[in-house]
């Protein structure tokens, strides 16, 4: 099967679905990541200087799972012209790929948001999309949970390699945030999962079939269950 990540800015993938892509890539499915801005413009230095050491930050970072697509558009200003809209269709029909996953178009940014809502134009019902969780779950309300604790490790080497991003926040983000939908689901303390949203859309009415396999269910009033609570 081929799988593609597709995040707004170069750290994206990282945060948002690196545990679920590193799942697939285990299990020797095709991953693709596709990057769709130059993300010129999140750091002290600006423009040329610092979209090309993103690129080189998300190629170390993805390395184990992809070689990324840079599509360079303008960070911030994403879907602010018909072209961009032509690009990103173009790259994602030329891998033609089983499974997309990408923003929620709920997303704190509005790059995130304009990606999502291109995308979702761009494939039409030609392919099904996985919304991944919003920055702090805001706005978000996922019905798919896949444990990530055997690749948690390898998620947080990669955000790290985000240097020019302050990336220890974003470590503390996803220690929050992973473990939090890990909760959800009654997981014990040490367990991590990312958090994803299907929404049916005919002929993917139920793609389940192609998802790893979701948490494990612990039900709540089984009495000495290692769980949350
Ligand atoms: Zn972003």
């Amino acid at each position: 099967m081929k799988v593609l990540g597709v995040g707004a800015h170069p750290d994206d993938i990282e945060i948002f679905m690196y545990g679920l892509l590193s799942i697939y890539k285990k299990e020797g499915h095709r991953v693709y990541t596709m990057i769709a801005t130059d993300g010129a413009k999140g750091g002290i230095i600006t423009g040329v200087e610092l979209a090309q050491k993103r690129a080189n930050e998300s190629i170390n970072a993805l390395k184990k799972i992809s070689l990324p697509i840079f599509l360079n558009l303008p960070d911030g200003e994403l879907g602010g012209e018909l072209e961009h809209r032509k690009i990103i269709k173009e790259n994602i029909l030329k891998i033609m790929p089983d499974l997309i996953i990408t923003h929620s178009e709920n997303d704190y940014h509005a790059d995130h948001r304009s990606l999502s809502l291109i995308i979702k134009w761009a494939v039409s019902h030609y392919i099904p999309i996985l919304y991944c969780d919003t920055l702090m779950g805001v706005n978000f309300n996922p019905n798919y949970y896949v444990d990530i604790t055997d690749h948690y490790e390898l998620k947080k080497e990669a955000v790290l390699k985000h240097k020019t991003q302050s990336p220890q926040r974003f470590i503390d983000l996803c220690e929050l945030m992973n473990s939090y939908r890990a909760a959800q689901c009654n997981s014990p303390k040490g367990k991590y999962a990312e958090a994803y949203s299907f929404v049916s859309s005919f002929p993917f009415s139920d793609i389940r079939e192609i998802l790893p396999f979701p948490l494990k269910l612990r039900p709540f009033h089984i009495e000495n269950q290692h769980g949350f609570l």
